[in-house]
């Protein structure tokens, strides 16, 4: 899943936008919100929500199948 903004809290620094290797970011205005245009494109690399001053501000929701289950008992 790409990055979700919560934009009651966000400082609409920008830093997310810019520190992205994708084009998830693409269009966002500088001072505004950052807006997810591609979504698509993102890897889930969590460059964005290290870069965040704010925390939870901007978060992450990892795929499931990208997701490694524990299993006691196995290698
Ligand atoms: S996780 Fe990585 S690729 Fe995805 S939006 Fe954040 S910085 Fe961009
Ligand atoms: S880095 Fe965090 S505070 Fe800055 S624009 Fe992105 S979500 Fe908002």
């Amino acid at each position: 899943m790409p990055p979700v903004i919560d934009p009651r809290i966000c400082k609409v620094c920008g830093k997310c936008a810019d520190i992205c290797p994708e084009d998830v970011f693409f269009g966002s205005e500088k001072k505004q919100v950052p807006v997810v245009s591609y979504p698509d494109d993102c890897w889930h690399c969590n460059s964005c929500v290290y870069e965040c001053p704010v925390e939870g501000a901007i978060k992450l929701r990892i795929p499931l199948p990208m997701h490694v289950v524990y299993k006691p008992g196995t290698k």
